[in-house]
Formats: structure tokens, C-alpha cells, sequence
């Protein structure tokens, strides 16, 4: 994934300044899925080119969560083509200049300059749709297309370009189209998709999109076609707010990590408050994984005992070593353990509270009642946390199509099969249960996870 950026003129010396890198060095920048490298190809007195290079591991990508696992088949174009990964690259990399500060030059932070970006690999099936984009913005646009196979003519043009805008812009404007506009071509984000989104849109597009002739257009994609957010966004810009309502990053600070967004994340986060709230001091997290709640849990001195479970010794080792990465050596008051959810084993005793974070669609529906008897009854905790996917979401995920979300999931229960289960085990083990999601709602397909917690009657 490549992209270029150009000044031409008299202010190209400022340009690296502006850029906040430096042209004599090879800037190599961690991404959280790979990494940038930043450099300078071209150094004339009237002419600066910095490019940023972006390398994805796809194999890591493919074999990581299930939200990425859809995107990342081994065929993907996802490293090669300008996506959702060159926006957060552009904010992390550049953060300084697309909040438009510069301690060296401030005087040229507002000054249009004559800018160039070429944007390599950038998905477009309409070609008039590029002007109709970047005309209104003052850009000449340029373009080489490909054809799929030179040998197959009849197989006509590739759906990517490699595309060449220059203007007469501030640098911060320029990098603030790119971050929108590049995702809007694409249509595919590699990110959870929530409200923060909006107020992303409404920052980067402050003074240009509530003008744009085609602001609808580009606010829908820009938002994954999310209805509810786009007529959230739309409205905002109607009532004459250009801006974002949160505040500017800190200086020095890079905007918006993508994991603030992720559902990953945010489920763990709520998972955290709940244990917190029922005020157990132990907790069993059944299908641990990788170990991230384990590590979220240590980090609470409520939690005097606290062990993940995993039927996967590969994947117990991988928590392990993370935990060793994060906190030096393996806390006393954590245990590792590895066995299955299904059988009765004296270590699980004693726990008041147990979590199955997206863990039972991963079982065969015929080994769920033994799952039951241990969980609700064997071990006799005092609060059960589950979650799991809400299939009727799926309709959101543009790349599943009738697929589940996880190759390994057994099946996806939509939200009344979900409460009809959770009830019934409630009634049978003696418990209460509150259900609930998490994430983003869609209000016909409701939020992505579903949550219950059980209470001990
Ligand atoms: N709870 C973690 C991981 C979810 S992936 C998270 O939310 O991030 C599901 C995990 O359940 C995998 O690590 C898998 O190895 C584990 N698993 C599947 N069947 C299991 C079983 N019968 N007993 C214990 N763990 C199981």
C-alpha cells in the first residue's frame, strides 16, 4: 500500500516540516497491523515527494480475530489496495499535520500550497465518479487504469486505479480529504463501525463536506452504509455543525487508535464492568483464548483469584506468553489451565464467578448440556457472565454474505434463540438472568453481541 505525497514551489522546503518528518531518514512507524515506512524518494529545491509505505501482514491478520478473518482470506486485496488501513496510517503517521500544527512553521500551516497525492491502488469502478469527488474540492484528478489480464482483454478493466489529485490546498486539508475519502472509494472498513465514526466524519470533513455536492453519498459510505449513522451524521451537518463535538487530540498525541472502536474491545470492557459491579472476587474465564480478559482482570486488585481455561494448549501458550510480555512473570494469583468446559475437573472448584466469552458457539449443540452442568451447577458460581454473536447482526457485515462469523463457530444464535436458551437454563440451575448487546444497534438487526448474565437466585 503505497501513498505519495508532493509540494511543489517555493514552500517545498517547508513540506517536511509541515510533515513532521524528517527527509534525510528512513522512518519506520509500528501500525497496529503492521507498520509504516516513511521516506523521501524525491528532495529538488521546488519539488518534495514523502512516501508513505504500508506493509499488512495478512497472515497474522487472517489467523487473528474473526472481524478480520472475514477480510482476510489469503486472496484478499487487503495489503495492497488503498483502504480503511491507509486512513488510520494517514492519522497515526501524519496526526500532527491533519490537526494542522506545526511549532517550526506555523505560518505555513494555513497556507494552500501546491500539493500533489498519488494514491496507489485505489478501488473505483465508475471512473466519472473520481471528479465528481474530487472536482468540488478544487483537485485535478488523473488516473491509470489496468486491465485484469493483458492476455484476457475480453476480461476488461481492473477496478482499481492508480490515482493522481493535485491542488492548490493546506496540507491539512489534503490529508483530511485522504482519511475520508479513501475508505469512501473502498467501502470496506477494517473496524468496528460506531458513533465515534460520526464524529470522526464531521472533524476531518470540518469546512469542505457540509458543502459538498455529494456529501450524502459520501457520508453513507463513508459509514459503511450504517443507515442509522449516516442520518445521524447527515443531520449534524444540516444543522450547520461542521465540526466534531469531541475534542481535539491532545497535541503531540496521535488521533484515534482503531482499537477504541473495536467490538473486541468494548466487549471486554463491558464483561470487566459487570464482574466489577457483582463484587466476586474470583472469576474462571471458560475459553480464555489469547488471554486479553485475563490480563484486563489482573489488572484489578478485586480479583484475588483469577484463571483462564482453554481446551487449545497452543493458544494457552500464546496467552501465557502474553501475559509474560505484559506483566514480567506469571501473577501467584493466576492460573493457566488446560481442559475442556465439558468435563467435571476439581480445579475449577471454588470460583464465584465464571465467564464464556464468545466461547459456546464454538461447541457442538450436542456437548451443550454437559457445558450446562458444569457451568451452572459443578462449579456453583455465584454469577455466569456468556456472550455470544447476534446472527440477525451479520446483515451488517458486508464481506459474511450466509456465512457465520468464525470458521469455527458451530452455529450463530439469532436473539430470541439466544433468550430462550439463557431462560431455560436459568429456570433449570436456579439462577436470574438479565440480556442485554453490545455494540453498535441496528434497529432492525440489534446490536452485534449478546450478552446475559446470571445471577445465583
Ligand atoms: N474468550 C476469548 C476467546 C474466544 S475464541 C475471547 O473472547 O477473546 C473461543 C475459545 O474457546 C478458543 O480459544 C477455543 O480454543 C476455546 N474452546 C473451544 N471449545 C472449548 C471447550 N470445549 N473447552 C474450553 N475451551 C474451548
Amino acid at each position: 500500500m503505497l501513498l505519495n505525497l508532493t509540494c511543489h514551489g517555493p514552500h517545498a522546503a517547508d513540506f517536511s516540516y509541515l510533515l513532521h518528518k524528517a527527509p534525510a531518514s528512513v522512518n519506520i512507524i509500528e501500525l497496529p497491523f503492521g507498520e509504516a515506512v516513511v521516506f523521501y524518494p524525491l528532495i529538488e529545491e521546488q519539488k518534495l515527494t514523502c512516501s508513505m509505505l504500508i506493509d499488512i501482514d495478512p497472515l497474522t491478520m487472517a489467523k487473528g480475530e474473526a472481524r478480520f478473518s472475514g477480510l482476510f482470506d489469503y486472496l484478499s486485496d487487503r495489503p495492497y489496495a488503498a483502504t480503511s488501513f491507509m486512513s488510520v496510517a494517514i492519522a497515526r503517521v501524519f496526526g500532527t499535520a491533519l490537526s494542522g500544527r506545526c511549532q517550526n512553521r506555523p505560518e505555513v500551516v494555513t497556507q494552500k500550497l501546491s500539493l500533489q497525492a498519488d494514491i496507489f491502488m485505489l478501488r473505483c469502478g465508475h471512473l466519472e465518479y473520481l471528479n465528481s469527488i474530487f472536482e468540488p474540492l478544487g483537485y485535478e484528478t488523473n488516473f491509470e487504469i489496468f486491465p485484469v489480464d493483458k492476455e484476457f482483454p475480453k476480461l476488461g478493466r481492473s477496478p482499481y486505479v492508480n490515482l493522481t489529485i493535485k491542488g492548490e490546498v493546506t496540507l491539512q486539508d489534503l490529508l483530511r480529504h485522504l482519511y475520508v475519502l479513501i475508505p469512501v472509494f473502498d467501502g470496506r472498513k477494517h473496524y468496528w463501525i460506531g458513533r465515534d465514526e460520526v464524529e470522526k466524519l464531521l472533524r476531518h470533513g470540518q469546512g469542505w463536506l457540509s458543502e459538498h455536492p455529494q456529501r450524502g453519498h459520501i457520508a453513507r459510505r463513508y459509514l459503511s452504509r450504517l443507515n442509522q449513522l449516516t442520518n445521524m451524521a447527515l443531520g449534524r451537518l444540516d444543522n450547520g455543525e461542521s465540526g466534531a463535538r469531541e475534542l481535539e487530540p491532545e497535541p503531540g498525541t496521535s488521533a484515534e487508535p482503531p482499537e477504541k472502536l473495536s467490538l473486541n474491545r468494548l466487549r471486554l470492557e463491558v464483561v470487566l464492568a459487570e464482574l466489577k459491579a457483582s463484587g466476586v472476587t474470583s472469576v474462571l474465564d471458560f475459553g480464555c483464548g489469547e488471554g486479553k480478559l485475563l490480563r484486563r482482570l489482573l489488572r484489578e486488585k478485586q480479583f484475588e483469584r483469577v484463571a483462564g481455561l482453554d481446551v487449545s494448549l497452543l493458544t494457552l501458550k500464546r496467552a501465557e506468553a502474553g501475559l509474560l510480555r505484559v506483566f514480567k512473570t506469571i501473577p501467584p494469583r493466576l492460573e493457566l489451565l488446560h481442559g475442556a468446559m465439558t468435563y467435571k475437573d476439581q480445579r475449577l472448584k471454588g470460583f464465584t464467578a465464571v465467564v464464556c466469552q464468545e466461547v459456546i458457539e464454538h461447541l457442538d449443540p450436542w456437548r451443550r448440556p454437559a457445558m450446562e452442568k458444569i457451568v451452572f451447577e459443578y462449579i456453583g458460581a455465584k454469577v455466569v457472565v456468556v456472550t455470544t454473536p447476534n446472527r440477525e447482526y451479520n446483515v451488517n457485515y458486508f464481506s459474511l454474505k450466509d456465512q457465520l462469523r468464525h470458521r469455527d463457530h458451530r452455529f450463530e444464535w439469532d436473539r430470541q434463540e439466544f433468550g430462550k436458551w439463557a431462560a431455560s437454563v436459568a429456570q433449570t440451575y436456579g439462577y436470574t438472568v438479565r440480556l442485554s448487546g453490545i455494540g453498535d444497534l441496528d434497529e432492525s438487526a440489534g446490536q452485534p453481541t449478546q450478552i446475559g448474565v446470571f445471577s445465583q437466585c
